[in-house]
Formats: structure tokens, sequence, C-alpha cells
């Protein structure tokens, strides 16, 4: 189960609140047995290990956002990049499906174009279905 960043921080509360305890104890001259210096060095590990997944998985997920965020901001600027003609949606003359783009905002370039009776015919490669224009945008 992922650690989120909010359980990281508490985390590192916990860690903190476990060294001030210590220095407390030291500060106040209290001499603290071997035990119990291993069990707040055994807790601190543990919090610290905790916090060091958090962090890790936190740059994840920052890493995967970021990634998310760039490829929405390329198909943003390339869908500004679109103009309109017979139906499609076009970039450097060539269409590009409308179904694939409307859909689910999938690029895809039409294969062709083979010409035929009435124009030129273009395939989209995902829906094998044939698109014919009288001109190019
Ligand atoms: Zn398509």
């Amino acid at each position: 189960m992922p650690i989120d960043i909010a359980a990281g921080l508490a985390l590192s509360k916990n860690a903190l609140d476990i060294v001030m305890a210590v220095r407390k104890a030291i500060r106040e001259k209290k001499k603290l047995t071997d035990d119990e210096m291993r069990d707040y060095l055994d807790t601190l590990q543990d919090k610290l290990v905790d916090v060091k997944t958090a962090l890790m998985e936190a740059d994840e997920e920052n890493r995967s956002l970021k990634g998310q965020l760039a490829d929405a901001k390329r198909m943003a600027d390339f869908c500004a990049a679109f103009t309109k003609g017979e139906g499609l949606y076009w970039h450097d003359s060539f269409p590009y499906c409308p179904t694939c783009w409307d859909t689910r905002r999938g690029p895809v370039r039409l294969g062709g174009p083979v010409d035929g009776d009435g124009g030129e015919y273009w395939l989209c490669p995902v829906h094998k279905v044939y698109h014919v224009t009288q001109q190019r945008y």
C-alpha cells in the first residue's frame, strides 16, 4: 500500500519526536539503558525507512504526473494546430481520424491517399474506415 506524502510527513514528525525525547532525557540527566537506546534507535530507523519509502513513492508519482502533463500539453498543442475540413482534422495537409481524436484524443493520421471515385480515400488504421476527401486543408 503506497504511503502518501501526508503519511510521510507524519512519520517524519514521529521520528523528530523520538529525537526530542532522547534529547530531553539527556538534558535531564536521565540514564537511558542500552535496551531503551536500542529501542529508540530501532524505532527511529523504522520511521526513517518509511519516510524514505514515502518520498520515493511521491517522487515516482510526481514523475508520472509530470509525464502525463507533458503528454496532455503536447496533445493540446497538437489539437490547437488542427484545421478542419470535410469532417476531418488536418495537420500539415494530412487528415487525422475524427473518431479517434474526439473519443480518446488519439491523433491517428489516416493512411493514404488512394485515388478513387469521387476523390482521395484515406483509411483510419484503427477503425478500418475510409474517408473520402475532395481537397486537402
Ligand atoms: Zn479512427
